[in-house]
């Protein structure tokens, strides 16, 4: 007998089968939760970007390495406080696999200086893209992530920074990441099973995976949903790096995808987290008025 019909009512665990059978979350009712990552407004300079978000009414901030350059983490870290803004993240280290053991070693050095940035910027997270090389076996570079964590993990803990491991999507597992799947991520943060150890959600990498609403529970479960990046994947995507949407612009499912993460016990912020050409020819107010709206009609 063919398995493949599943009932309209619902699959054999209970859950619901269709798309509409899901109770989705209303919108946001106010900015409250609101987070832009320093990279979205990529024009800007930090203290254009912390005066524009105030005054925006945006209450947090990522902060991105490249903003901080020409300041030093400690005086970013007064430009945001001065206006009243939340630091959530820092972004971003990782990068640990690499074809030599010198390689891999000066990527370890590099990780505990933005550990200490992180900590000199009052980020309480770093956003971690794991690292791949072109032509080397993905098992392989998986091996080098591992290892790479765990030597900066103690760090990370004793600074009291912790680590968000942030899988990418498969298109990038050439160079970038070798961890492509919310599972592969989840996998590696039990494995080194530390308090300062967790995941980062993006929807524009993961919102293809089957098994993303049970990862995500597991995240949520295991005290390691850390973050949650949002923005939309456009069709047709003109530049897989620098063509990303703003939210209902294209065809991640962003509300269900916040229901579960919300769901699975996550209550921090919503990160818009935008690389686009286009985006950043414009007039960065007026775009900052557009992610306001996408945020409130489609997040
Ligand atoms: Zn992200």
């Amino acid at each position: 007998m063919p398995r493949t019909r599943a009932t309209p009512a619902g699959t054999p665990d209970g859950r619901p089968g269709t798309h509409e059978a899901e109770r989705l979350l209303p919108p946001p009712r106010d900015l409250s939760r609101l987070c832009i990552h320093t990279v979205t407004t990529r024009p800007w300079s930090l203290p254009e970007a912390a005066a524009a978000y105030e005054r925006a009414g945006i209450p947090a901030i990522t902060v991105w390495r490249e903003a901080v350059a020409g300041h030093g983490p400690a005086e970013a870290h007064r430009i945001i406080a001065d206006h009243g803004l939340t630091i959530v993240s820092y972004v971003r280290g990782g990068f640990f696999a690499a074809p030599t053991a010198a390689a891999r070693r000066a990527a370890v050095d590099e990780n505990l200086r933005i550990i200490d940035e992180a900590a000199a910027l009052g980020a309480p997270l770093v956003v971690l893209v794991c690292g791949a090389v072109p032509g080397q076996l993905l098992e392989t570079s998986r091996a080098q992530i591992r290892d790479g964590l765990e030597r900066i993990l103690p760090y990370a803990e004793a600074a009291g920074v912790r680590l968000g491991i942030e899988a990418l999507h498969p298109v990038y597992a050439d160079s970038r990441s070798a961890i492509n799947t919310l599972r592969q991520a989840n996998d590696l943060a039990d494995d080194l099973d530390s308090p300062a150890l967790g995941v980062v959600v993006d929807v524009y990498h993961l919102w293809w995976d089957p098994d993303l609403r049970d990862e995500i529970e597991r995240s949520g479960r295991n005290g390691r949903l850390f973050a949650f990046h949002i923005c939309d994947w456009k069709t047709p995507t003109e530049h897989l790096l620098l063509d990303r949407g703003l939210m209902g612009e294209g065809c991640i499912p962003l509300r269900r995808i916040r229901t579960w993460v919300e769901a699975a016990g996550f209550d921090g912020y919503r990160e818009v987290e935008i690389f686009s050409e286009s985006y950043w020819r414009e007039d960065q107010h007026d775009f900052l008025e557009k992610i306001k709206h996408a945020y409130l009609t489609h997040a």
